[in-house]
């Protein structure tokens, strides 16, 4: 998502007569877009900050964009004197003004609208930087407010285009060439079209497949989807349309509902295990990812022993595990955290060991079969091509020199060998 705003934000500089260029040296105006999900994250922008500061000799213009921007606001200005603007994503449809102030020469522009917009972030001009996916914007903010995440804070409340404009874009990329399409949201799934007629309004799902279904689109992926609002249409819809990719993520957080209501995740563990059974269903392999919180305050040992379970119960494709940070504004600040660092980095590396060995063991199903991917890139070192399945896996692959693949189209390759992460394969001809 912080790529495609990116790439939103760039879009619309690009159409107020900006120039993109490629180092900070060469730039007069530097832009950095940041993350607040984790303090970590937030760390790193401030060392970078400091970086920055030596440049302002020269004359440049530094603004900060995105979740810590929102979240700390003029404070910025305190702490980095030499940044000029301060704007979260909820206020990007501002940024025409907000630029023509800064050429003024208005040394402090902020724009930090936080959850008063009902307004969407829609360019035309959208400066797209994957050669072959693209992104698009469904849904933004979110509503949910789970206990530990920054992110209803820092991105707004909910927002939904309309399925018209979702669609249109979709069309517009095809014209330009791209395949392959990724709606994007906080939680995609809890999309409510927000189009003025009753009778035009697409559920989630119905969209999906309209996506799918356009002339064109090889492959459509959508992330992230919230528990609670994954309902069977959309396995439905997997199951219908063949574009929609056989990959979902599904973040679970934790697998003991004593966990999950403290994170008030809205739902509990048989509820998510009842949408893994949906999907298990289906008529094509559906892979599954997933996001885990491990030390999430009063998170016991025994509580801890159910999210590995849950791993072995589901045998994920790919966990995106994370030690719980304490946010600033979020309910979970209040609770004590008691879990030190230690025991939060050593439940991590546990769960991390138990997933590597589960993946080293089920990705070995996928050899002997013959899979199609997307071929993204070559490796020269490795003497390979870089590309990726239905499934969400990278697969490297070999080809014959006399016929090899273009990066952007799709080719069958067999997988030969496994990793824990990925395959290897070679293409057929
Ligand atoms: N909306 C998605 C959902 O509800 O699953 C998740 C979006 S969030 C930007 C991405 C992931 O960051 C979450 O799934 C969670 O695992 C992780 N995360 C969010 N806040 C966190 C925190 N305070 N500490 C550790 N991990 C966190
Ligand atoms: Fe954060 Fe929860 Fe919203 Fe996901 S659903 S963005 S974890 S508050």
């Amino acid at each position: 998502m912080n790529v495609h705003d990116s790439e939103k934000v760039v879009g619309t500089l690009l159409q107020e007569g900006y120039r993109q260029v490629e180092t900070v040296e060469e730039a007069q105006l530097v832009l950095y877009n940041t993350c607040s999900i984790r303090d970590k994250a937030e760390q790193k922008v401030f060392n970078r900050l400091a970086d920055y500061k030596k440049y302002k000799k020269q004359g440049k213009t530094f603004g900060v964009l995105g979740c810590v921007a929102q979240q700390e606001g003029e404070k910025i200005f305190e702490r980095a004197p030499y940044v000029s603007l301060v704007a979260g994503s909820a206020s990007y449809t501002k940024l025409p003004e907000m630029l023509v102030q800064i050429e003024a020469g208005n040394s402090r522009v902020t724009g930090l609208d936080d959850r008063e917009t009902d307004a969407c972030f829609e360019t035309e001009f959208t400066a797209r930087t994957h050669p072959h996916r693209g992104y698009i914007t469904i849904i933004e903010g979110c509503d949910k407010f789970c206990a530990y995440c920054v992110v209803p804070y820092t991105r707004g409340k909910e927002r939904s285009r309309t399925s018209q404009s979702v669609l249109a874009e979709a069309r517009q990329m095809v014209d330009l060439g791209y395949t392959e399409i990724q709606l994007l949201g906080q939680n995609v799934n809890s999309y409510k079209d927000s189009a003025a007629d009753p009778g035009k309004k697409k559920s989630f799902a119905e969209l999906l497949a309209a996506v799918g279904e356009i002339p064109g689109i090889k492959r459509v992926r959508f992330t992230t989807s919230h528990p609670r609002d994954f309902g069977r249409d959309i396995v439905e819809a997997i199951d219908a349309v063949p574009a929609l990719c056989d990959h979902v993520h599904l973040p679970v957080q934790s697998g003991s509902t004593r966990v999950l209501d403290a994170m008030q995740r809205l739902y509990t563990r048989e509820q998510y295990m009842e949408r893994i059974a949906w999907m298990k269903a289906a008529k094509r392999e559906i892979s599954i990812t997933t996001d885990a919180i491990v030390g999430f305050p009063g998170e016991t040992e025994s509580d801890f022993a159910e999210t590995l379970d849950l791993l072995e119960e589901v045998g994920f494709d790919a966990v995106f595990a994370f030690k719980y940070s304490p946010r600033p504004n979020t309910p979970s600040l209040k609770l004590e955290d008691a879990i030190c660092d230690e025991e939060k980095a050593r439940r991590l590396d546990v769960l991390m060991a138990k997933q590597r060995e589960l993946q080293t063991r089920s990705y070995k199903r996928y050899i002997g079969t013959r899979c199609e991917v997307m071929v993204e890139a070559r490796n020269e070192a490795r003497a390979q091509w870089i590309g990726r399945t239905t499934h969400n896996k990278t697969l490297n692959f070999t080809a014959p020199d006399s016929a090899p693949p273009k990066p952007g189209t799709y080719a069958p390759v067999l997988v030969t060998a496994s990793f824990p992460n990925s395959l290897i394969g070679e293409m057929v001809v």
